[in-house]
């Protein structure tokens, strides 16, 4: 086992692609560490540097303190485990598990011993004598874990392991794997794009974007404190409403706006964080802090956004329903236990509370005001207002 530290990694392919820009992180002793990002940025180029299958074109990556840029995988003592396994399809499960170890010439006892250990810990002991071929996705994916983690490594490399299973199955590996890392305490490094997958198993994580970190840290801390917009978008289990509020003026006891050309109304409290002499608001809500409500129901007596609108659609999804509302040409999102059901094109209100809105530079999209609700159950009383 050892901390990682990436310190000013950098990697170009040719001349114009700059992959990984600038990333440092530290990853203490034993930690289940996330990468996530959207496709191509760059996630892949940090875990094949990390284990030694590309140089950095700059900075160092050390274990434990000690640069390892010119040991290669073996030395380094890494496993990887990729989202398409490369098991030996005519081998026996129990032939690729013992394969890395037979590669170094251990003796039959251990072989039969450490086999023992790893199928136990991955609950494959009736799958040892089956071929790689005759096995499930699943199936294959705990073989290629259990031959990862056979030569005790002293890093967890794991790339999407889980990305092309099916849903039920992806949840369930998700609680597996967590057990399963907690249990060896082997320091751990998985790439996502998924950010549940993200959230649910790692006991921190970076979020990058463009080859560029953009935030590291718990899945809370970023889940409640996003950097910027992208983070506040890509990270949650719904993506956040990030909307436009123009024409803004203030008017003593609350500020005027528009969505689109339609009234808005936004609270006092917004004003101190707006930019001084621009008008444009950019808001972030998160779909479980937003109301939808219908023209009869009662305003609820907070301070809040907002604005008319028509229903775009509504999804549901079983405890809840995701009604998306369309205001002029912006939509946001709401999540809401509200069990009656809203027609298309059915005209509505959005209404969110003044902490639950977040506000973002206009410019730069970094976060200027963080909302100070974190759960959406907290709607609950402001709901029953309502009702
Ligand atoms: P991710 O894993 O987040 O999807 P990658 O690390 O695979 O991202 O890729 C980051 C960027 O580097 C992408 O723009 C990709 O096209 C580019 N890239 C990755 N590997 C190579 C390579 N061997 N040659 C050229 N470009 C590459
Ligand atoms: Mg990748």
């Amino acid at each position: 086992m050892a901390s990682v530290t990436l310190d000013h990694l950098n990697k170009w392919f040719g001349p114009s692609v700059h992959a990984v820009q600038d990333v440092n992180i530290h990853i203490e002793d034993g930690e289940f560490f996330g990468l996530l990002g959207p496709s191509g940025s760059g996630k892949t180029s940090v875990l094949r540097m990390l284990v030694g299958l590309e140089r950095p074109t700059e900075g160092s990556i050390l274990f434990d303190g000690v640069p390892v840029h010119n040991k290669t995988p073996q030395e380094r003592n890494v496993a990887m485990v990729f989202e398409q396994n490369a098991l030996y399809p005519h081998m026996t499960a129990r032939q690729n598990i013992s394969y890395p170890l037979r590669v170094r010439r251990a003796s039959s006892e251990t072989i039969a011993r450490k086999v023992a250990e790893v199928a136990t810990l991955l609950n494959i002991g009736a799958l040892l004598d089956r071929r790689a071929s005759q096995m499930s996705g699943g199936q294959q994916q705990r073989v290629a874990i259990a031959r990862a983690l056979v030569r005790d490594p002293n890093l967890l490399c794991l790339d999407e392991p889980i990305a092309h299973l099916d849903t039920l199955l992806r949840a369930r590996l998700r609680g597996e794997l967590k057990r399963l890392q907690r249990a060896l305490g082997t320091t751990s490094v998985i790439v996502t794009h998924d950010p549940i997958e993200a959230m649910t198993m790692t006991d921190r994580l970076a979020v990058m974007r463009d080859g560029r970190l953009q935030q590291v840290g718990s899945a809370d801390e970023i889940h409640n404190r996003p950097v910027n917009a992208f983070v506040a978008q890509f990270f949650g289990l719904h993506s956040m409403n990030v909307f436009t509020v123009d024409s803004c003026v203030d008017q003593g006891d609350h500020i005027a706006g528009r969505v689109g050309g339609q009234p808005a109304r936004l609270p006092r409290t917004l004003e101190r964080f707006l930019n001084i002499g621009r008008r444009t608001a950019s808001i972030g809500a998160r779909p479980s802090g937003v109301m939808v409500l219908r023209a009869a129901d009662t305003a609820p007596a907070v301070e809040g956004f907002t604005a008319t609108g028509q229903v775009y659609v509504t999804e549901q999804l079983g405890d809840a329903q995701l009604v998306t509302v369309q205001i002029a040409d912006q939509s946001i999102q709401t999540l809401t236990p509200d069990p009656r059901a809203f027609e298309i094109d059915e005209p509505v209100r959005v209404f969110i509370p003044d902490d639950a809105l977040f506000l973002f530079d206009d410019k730069t999209q970094q976060t200027r005001r963080f909302a100070s609700r974190t759960a959406g159950d907290e709607l609950a009383a402001i709901r029953s207002e309502v009702a």
